[in-house]
């Protein structure tokens, strides 16, 4: 039985579900940030993220900072391009846009390569792009949020190393660490950024960050300070190796009880092998874009490759719109999101399946959500 109060399912792209232990772990009680049990955990928690991200390379340098996803927006255009600098940023959906937006923000260049919406650019658009600048960096959403698609990140990786050595590799990876593989050292990637509340299963309050040893290099070596303090890598590079090395230091005051938390679901993820994990997502994932068919549904991301597994974006039958069909699936235990993309917010719905809603065999929401959708969707049709 679980220890929370009956609530409906929460299957929003983010935040998830949590597990019980997960939420426990915040209710600790309050100790110093700088206090040894703390360091420990704060430290192993770190040391953890290493092995999500699966890098073993000990140039690479994981962060943790209080903040939600976006901070890993600013954390990257303010320590890793300069005023002036070019980059560019691959648009699979909204999220791009935002981070386009975070560059302009410090006076760097933003150019954004786009794709039909529910597609990606295509490896070919995007090695013509590279060749035309030097662009300082590039980015790409591993999962985009708003439509559900999913960017090929090795093959993408690899062109970009070949075709222009010196652009750093970004992933914006919010949507997509802890139910999508991400292979850190192997791909080749310069920078992961993620949050707490999406598929690592902790409430929301932490941007989390892991950067190669070439990243790091590239901060070293910039001609100009930082644009943000708060953001700033010169105040939290320090912090994060001592905590790591589990010695107490001080720049802001993190949350001992988030952190925590973020500790207890790492331990929870690692337990098992992370094959195991995204395994059990492309599972749930199929299972409900069968149904999704089924239904004579159409998703955003038509193209089964582009299709991420840790959420289906899903048009609604013609002429029913979010309002219509959401507060249906709330009265039968399950809320879904409504759409986010700018051009097609009232065509749509998110499904997020990720966590342990997934992951923990004792919990049936997935089948009980795609039954709501199924009996919602022919309620909702007959009334009009
Ligand atoms: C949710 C999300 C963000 C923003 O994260 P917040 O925690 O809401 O600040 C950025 N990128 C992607 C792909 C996301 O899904």
């Amino acid at each position: 039985m679980s220890t929370q109060a009956p609530h409906p399912a929460l299957l929003i792209p983010g935040p998830i579900e949590f597990d019980d232990q997960v939420l426990q772990a915040m209710s600790h009680y309050s100790e110093s940030h700088v206090g040894a049990p703390f360091v420990a955990v704060f430290g192993e928690a770190l040391s953890m993220l290493r092995e999500l991200f699966q890098t073993t390379n000990p140039a690479s340098q994981p962060f943790v900072i209080s903040g939600s996803g976006t901070l890993g927006w600013d954390q990257v255009a303010a320590n890793l391009a300069e005023r002036g600098d070019e980059v560019l940023v691959l648009h699979t959906g909204y999220f791009a846009d935002s981070f386009a937006d975070c560059f302009e923000t410090y006076g760097v260049k933003a150019t954004q390569l786009k794709a039909p919406i529910g597609d990606r650019p295509q490896l070919d658009e995007v090695e013509a792009e590279l060749k035309k600048k030097h662009y300082k960096l590039i980015t790409v959403t591993h999962v985009d949020t708003s439509t559900g698609v999913l960017s090929e990140i090795k093959a993408l990786s690899e062109m970009v190393h070949k075709v222009s050595p010196e652009t750093l590799v970004v992933v914006d990876g919010v949507c997509s660490v802890g139910c999508e593989e991400i292979r850190f050292d192997d791909w080749g990637i310069d920078v992961v950024i993620t949050a707490s509340q999406k598929a690592i299963g902790c409430p929301a309050g932490l941007s989390i960050v892991m950067a190669s040893g070439r990243a790091i290099e590239r901060f070293r070596s910039r001609k100009t300070p930082p644009g943000s303090y708060f953001g700033s890598w010169k105040n939290w590079l320090p912090i994060m190796q001592n905590y790591e090395a589990k010695k107490a230091s001080y720049f802001a005051t993190p949350s001992p009880q988030l952190v925590r938390a973020l500790h207890t679901s790492l331990t929870q993820i690692l337990s098992r092998p992370l094959s195991d994990r995204f395994a059990d997502h492309r599972r749930a994932s199929q299972k409900v874009k069968k149904a999704v068919a089924d239904l004579g549904l159409k998703q955003l991301a038509a193209k089964p490759e582009n299709q991420a597994n840790g959420m289906t974006a899903i048009y609604l039958p013609e002429g029913l719109t979010p309002p219509e069909i959401l507060p249906n699936l709330m009265k039968k235990g399950v809320i879904f999101a409504g759409g986010l993309h700018k051009e097609i917010a009232t065509k749509y719905v998110r499904f997020g399946h990720m966590g342990v809603s997934v992951t923990d065999p004792k919990r049936d929401e997935i089948d009980r959500a795609i039954e709501a959708l199924k009996t919602g969707l022919a309620e909702v049709g007959q009334k009009s």
